[in-house]
């Protein structure tokens, strides 16, 4: 069949192989352990399954503006101090912000400067834009000032900071966010701060947006969710805030597309922002001493940083390769063996690691690693 050239040049999801062997495997009745998954565990908060509810009962079935409920955007355009409602548009998924971002702002053969590793779409978003992703290696998932800087070219339109970070975990410092900042306003550059973990960060550490530098809000747009913060990704709730004019440009661009939000998915995101505080602060502590375990376990396995949010560790797991294989090939062995998922660092454009969700019960968590640690204990002896 004859396709275009714009979706034979994407590549499917690498993690497609695994769900098939996943599926496969239980078939067989085999007891797989999912530690590949990208969501909190926790059940949606029933005030927000209740007001969306609510509102079905209403009635609130129909089409609604294209840029998302009046109500939503202000109230978002509340936490942007000095931006109203126009700034802010409401998409299905910060997923859909993305893709309409390169497509607005991306002409074929621009570049984007992206820290690797990174998220598995925004290579292929940029793509199908016809633009370039410039990959820029990190240093123990930290930003390389000096690669970074190198990588600017004429052609270079933006740079993509997505702190904390998902695959790694990593979350940016200050003083790398001002360095950053401080880069496009020299550069020319916009910046996409994705911000989808911004809730879950540990340490005592608050989340940092790059909207704090008031310098380059003319240049800046943050990309936010309320699948992560609020455990509801299937109501596909996310939102870009950014200037004006780029925020028309993508509701236009969002008009052709799938127009309006679910309409009754957006109030459930209403009453998540009058979610009492404390729920979310709960589930942070709860995957702070996830992590810990997870981390705990992980560092006697691999080499693995510690990282400060989202809930994934990526362990460098070079060290436990045998006659040239590859993470994706020790991912593959590692659930057929033991039954144990996880997602191979090639599908986050990194060699030689793995991606570790801890973000499932502590006793699926420790049934998970105690798998791992035998069949690889087993393996060196
Ligand atoms: N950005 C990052 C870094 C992600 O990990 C994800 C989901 O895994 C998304 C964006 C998209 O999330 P959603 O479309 O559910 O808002």
């Amino acid at each position: 069949m004859r396709l275009s050239r714009r979706i034979e040049d994407i590549e499917v999801s690498r993690t497609v192989r695994f769900t098939t062997l996943i599926e496969r495997l239980r078939g067989e009745g085999r007891d797989i352990i999912n530690l590949a998954v990208g969501e909190p565990e926790f059940p949606t908060p029933p005030e927000i399954v209740a007001a969306t509810q609510a509102a079905l009962a209403r009635g609130e079935t129909r089409y609604g503006p294209v840029a998302g409920m009046d109500r939503l955007r202000s109230a978002l355009a509340e936490t942007f101090d000095g931006w109203g409602p126009g700034n802010i548009l409401i998409a299905n998924g910060s997923k859909q912000i993305l893709y309409g971002l390169f497509q607005v702002l991306l002409d074929p053969g621009d570049e984007v400067i992206l820290p690797t590793p990174h998220w598995v779409s925004f290579s292929q978003q940029i793509h199908l834009a016809g633009a370039c992703p410039v990959m820029v290696d990190t240093r123990r998932h930290q930003l390389d000032r000096r690669a970074l800087a190198a990588a600017v070219t004429p052609r270079t339109r933006a740079i993509l900071v997505n702190s904390p970070n998902n695959p790694t975990g990593a979350v940016y410092p200050p003083q790398d966010l001002a360095w950053i900042a401080d880069l496009a306003h020299r550069q020319d550059l916009w910046i996409i701060a994705d911000e989808a973990y911004a809730f879950f960060v540990y340490d005592d550490l608050d989340h940092q947006s790059l909207f704090a530098h008031e310098a380059i809000r003319d240049r800046l747009v943050v990309v936010r969710s309320f699948s992560k913060s609020f455990s509801m990704t299937g109501f596909r709730v996310g939102y870009g805030a950014g200037p004006e004019p780029l925020i028309r440009a993508l509701g236009k661009l969002q008009s052709h597309l799938t127009g309006n939000v679910c309409t009754f998915a957006q109030h459930g995101a209403l009453a998540a922002l009058d979610l009492d505080p404390a729920i979310v602060q709960k589930w942070r502590l709860e995957l702070a001493g996830k992590r810990a375990i997870a981390h705990g376990y992980a560092e006697r396995l691999f080499t693995c940083v510690r990282p400060q949010g989202a809930f994934y560790l990526f362990p460098d797991i070079s060290a436990r390769l045998r006659n040239g294989q590859t993470a994706e090939d020790f991912a593959a062995a590692l659930l057929e063996k033991t039954g144990v998922a996880v997602v191979p660092g090639e599908a986050f454009g990194a060699k030689n690691h793995i991606r570790i969700s801890y973000a499932v019960p502590e006793e699926t968590l420790v049934a998970g690693f105690e798998r791992m640690e035998g069949a690889l204990n087993r393996e060196a002896g």
